[in-house]
């Protein structure tokens, strides 16, 4: 339980850190190899070339991913990257990687429904907040319908000074996957 708190801690900060920004910049593209560096609980992305340097959140492994894409340390991709800037605090967003003119990720496309998402203004939702019984897991949550809440997780931390809204892509197909999965999920009973 502590750990899983822990994690959600984690998670949250950087959930506040990467949203909440107040004005965003110019995209920037990098084209480089990824380097990625373990930081306790945070694996981070690097990347760099001749006038650029960042430091992006990347995922808690071994099972959490900030994003959805496998990048080799190997390869060369052109990474598209945003900043915000939060309480003075430049945040680095990856808004989409390329490969050979193919794009692997797009920030506003669903990684599983291939669609291109709404951005809209969400309420953040701050405390711990468990999945009902009638829930699907987080893991079925990531693989059927990832973007389908109308709402995000602000995660255990609030103060005052927390935001309230923030943008997120909101995705039509899993909301109608997620639909279907409650329905499928009554008839089992
Ligand atoms: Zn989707």
């Amino acid at each position: 339980m502590r750990i899983l708190i822990q994690l959600l801690l984690t998670v949250a900060l950087s959930y506040v850190v990467a949203f909440a920004g107040e004005h965003v910049q110019q995209p920037v593209a990098i084209t480089t190899r990824p380097r990625f560096d373990d930081r306790g609980q945070v694996t981070y992305l690097l990347l760099s070339d001749n006038s650029h340097s960042y430091e992006l959140s990347w995922g808690m492994p071994p099972k959490i991913r900030f994003v959805p894409v496998t990048l080799d340390t190997n390869s060369i991709y052109t990474f598209t990257v945003t900043e915000r800037s939060y309480k003075g605090i430049a945040i680095p967003e990856l808004r989409r990687v390329q490969q050979e003119g193919q794009t692997i990720y797009d920030v506003e496309v669903c990684e599983i429904h291939k669609t291109k998402m709404e951005h809209k203004k969400v309420r953040i939702l701050y405390g711990l907040i468990l999945p009902g019984p009638d829930e699907p897991t987080g893991d079925a949550e990531q693989q059927l319908f990832p973007h389908r809440r109308e709402h995000s997780l602000g995660g255990c931390v609030v103060s005052s000074d927390s935001p309230k809204t923030e943008m997120i892509y909101i995705c039509t197909e899993c909301k109608k996957a997620y639909a279907r999965w409650k329905v499928e999920n009554k008839k089992i009973k």
